[in-house]
Parts: structure tokens; sequence; C-alpha cells
């Protein structure tokens, strides 16, 4: 092929950088989360995962394994056809309703993914208003800067999570014009919170609407698992709640929550909602069966927040370089690209434990990190292990102990 060498090159460029991603290939076990199997090149090893996303081991509940084999069972595989043309099915339509009413808002849109919800949500919601500027935080994920330009509309970023700086770009507009303040609840990287109810009262002063992104908090945080906008009491403030099936909730797809009237256009206008195939009603009835399921159980989320608080407790006493954060998120610093691959290597060969390595562009260069999410099936036992396993680690790769020490350096 005489094109090949570009993509070489391409891809080169990636090995240079030392962001070339490897995948692991596993075979996750229902019922023994987080315990895996790892296809490794010298055949299967069994692993303990310390960086899901399932959060609360949802995607292996028995409710939500029960709702997807059963509905397989009476209406088959796919959806058979675009929501449009024959795809919109029972169990995606009830969906619908269990996510507006979670959020407390009139009606809700499940897309394929809460990458396409951002994507299609964003930019169709912008475009719908004339003349609309949108006022993005600076450490919005991809899935958001994606919406934002597709959006075609003038953007102004803020200085993540700086309300002050809002307030400066806010006021610099004319009052009349159409703002849209794009934001997330909790950042999945640094594990911080943005100040919702700050954010909501500038919107209001300065009459722009909100657009939040619950991904990684719907399910763990707020009375029923509605999220943070709901634990600060500031549901009623934001305009449009955006999340994911595919985090606390264990299974597939995206959606926004938000009045009649904004659903309806978003529905009628979003070419990435139209134009693609409904999500499968097994899927839509496992989400379903999650969202209900958390909505009444508290067991998951209190026992996701003590392993969180124990894994911090423990590698802080180990003097590892521990980000503070206020959530469930735990990242360990390492500062360092190749090293961070290093580390994730040797724990996966040496020690079984498997967490991935985040380099840029996730992160910001020299800020590089394993990220660990604690779940409430991570037992002490396992926790110990983890602890020993990174000191290891650190010690082989002589990596910095303290969080303070490594940002000072
Ligand atoms: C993962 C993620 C998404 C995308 O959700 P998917 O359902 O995985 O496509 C959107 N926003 C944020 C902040 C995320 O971390």
């Amino acid at each position: 092929m005489i094109y090949d060498h570009l993509f070489f090159t391409a891809l080169a460029r990636l090995h240079a950088e030392r962001r070339y991603r490897v995948f692991a290939d596993l075979e996750r076990i229902a019922g023994c989360f987080p315990h895996a199997i790892w296809h490794s090149p010298d055949g299967p090893r069994p692993v303990v995962i310390w960086c899901s996303n399932d959060y609360l081991g949802m995607g292996q509940h028995p409710k939500v394994i029960g709702a997807m084999i059963e509905t397989a069972i009476r209406m088959g595989a796919g959806a058979g056809g675009t929501r449009n043309i024959s795809g919109t099915n029972h169990p995606l339509v009830e969906l619908e309703r269990e996510v507006a009413d979670l959020h407390g808002k009139e009606a809700a849109l499940v897309f394929t993914s809460g990458y396409v919800s951002n994507e299609s949500g964003i930019a169709t919601i912008a475009k719908l208003l004339p003349n609309c500027v949108i006022l993005s935080d600076a450490s919005n994920h991809n899935s958001m800067i994606e919406g934002v330009r597709r959006a075609g509309a003038e953007r102004k970023i803020w200085r993540h999570n700086d309300v002050g700086h809002l307030e400066e770009l806010l006021a610099a507009e004319e009052r009349e014009r159409p703002k849209l303040i794009v934001f997330e609840a909790l950042y999945s990287m640094d594990g911080d919170v943005a100040p919702v109810n700050e954010i909501c009262a500038l919107a209001e002063r300065y009459g722009a609407m909100t657009y939040i992104d619950e991904v990684h908090s719907a399910g763990m945080y707020g009375p029923a698992g509605a999220g943070i906008a709901a634990r600060e009491g500031a549901l009623h403030r934001i305009d449009v709640v955006e999340g994911t099936l595919a985090k606390a909730f264990g299974c597939l797809g995206g959606y926004i929550a938000a009045s009649a009237e904004i659903v309806d256009a978003v529905r009628s206008y979003a070419p990435g909602f139209i134009f693609t195939t409904a999500l499968p009603p097994a899927v839509c009835a496992a989400a379903t069966a999650a969202i209900r399921h958390l909505k009444v159980s508290q067991w998951e989320r209190e026992r996701h927040q003590d392993r969180a608080a124990r894994v911090k407790a423990a590698l802080n006493a180990a003097g590892l370089s521990v980000m503070p954060t206020d959530s469930h998120i735990v990242p360990v610093m390492v500062g360092d690209p190749e090293k961070c691959k290093k580390a994730s290597d040797l724990l996966l060969a040496k020690h079984g434990i498997y967490v991935q390595p985040i380099n840029y562009p996730t992160v910001s260069y020299g800020t590089e990190r394993l990220r660990i999410t604690p779940t409430p099936y991570h037992d002490d036992a396992l926790i110990d292990a983890l602890v020993e396993a990174l000191c290891d680690v650190w010690r082989r790769l002589a990596l910095p102990r303290r969080y303070r020490d490594l940002m000072a350096g």
C-alpha cells in the first residue's frame, strides 16, 4: 500500500511521545467482580481490576443481568431500526421515563452513548439558540469539546471551576445574547467537584442556560443516585442534565434530561440521535433495572465511599503520592509518561493488578498518573495487596512518594 507509510509515521509519533495505547484483553467473570482473566501474550492469567468505570459493579448485578437475559429472550437482540423507523422499543420508552424521573425533569432522551449525547446534545441545543455564545469549563471532557465545536457558535473557555472567571466572561456579553454554560459535576481525572450552586446563581444573574455532565456522579451521589446537582439541591436550577448508562449503571447508552421542549427539540434536530439505530431492548431493560435498584438501595453508594476512603488512607499511610480529592476517584501521581506506563505494566505483570496509565492528552503533560477506582467489591485484602504492589513498583522505578514534593519539584 502506497499510503501505509503515512499511517506508520502517525503511529511513530505516538510511540515517540510515549502515548501509544495498548489495550488489555480482559474477560470479566460475572459474579466475581473485580476479578477477571487477562489474556496476556503468554496466555490467560487471573487479575484484579482497579480502574473500572463500572463504579458500583452494577454491570454484574443479578437484577441487571436478569433483566437483560429475560428481555433478550422475549424481544431478541437488536432494536431493528432508528428511532423513527421501527426502533423505538418499549423498554427504551420506559428507560427514558425512568431517567427523567431520576433527575426530576419533564422528559429524557436516550442516545447510543454518553459521548454521542454530549456531542450531539450540546451542538444541537446551541445551534437552536440564535447567536449563542457557549461558556465551557477548561477541563471539560472531549465529548463536550466536540459538541461545542460542532455547534459552530462562539465559545469562551473559563478556567477550571473558576466562577470569578466565568462571571467576567458572562458580564462581557450583552444581556440579551443567548448563553449556554457547559460543565461537569465531577471531573473524572482529578476527582474534583464543580461549585454547582455558584454556577447556577451566575446563570440566573446573567440569563444563561446550564448544561451539566453528571457522567461520573449519577447513580453514585445525591438522594436516589440523582447526582451532584441533586445532592447540592440545585437540580431545579439546571436546564439540561447529561449522563451515561455505562458507568455507575453498568450498561451502555447516554442521555439528556430536561424540559419537554428542549428534549423534543433535540429529538427532532440532533443528527446523532436521528440517524442511528436505537439501543437494543435488552440493554434498555438492564439499564432501567440498574437505575431502579440504585434509586432505593443505599448500600452500593455507602460502601463505595467507604472503600474509596480506605484506599486513600492506606495509600497515604504508605507514603504514596495520592492527589487529594473529594470523591471516589483516587489519582496516584507519577508525573512522567514513560514511568507511568512502566508502573502499570509492572503492576499487571508482577502483581496481577490492572490499572491503566493515564497520559497526555487525557491529562496534561507532567501530571501523568494511575487512576484508581475502588468499588464496593474491593475488600480489605484486595486493598492491602494493592498498597503492597504499588510500594513495590514505586521502589523498583524510584518514583516520587509525596504528592506535595512532586508538585513542588
Ligand atoms: C465517559 C465519559 C463520557 C462518555 O460516556 P460514554 O457513555 O462512555 O460514551 C462523557 N462525559 C464524561 C465526563 C466521561 O467521562
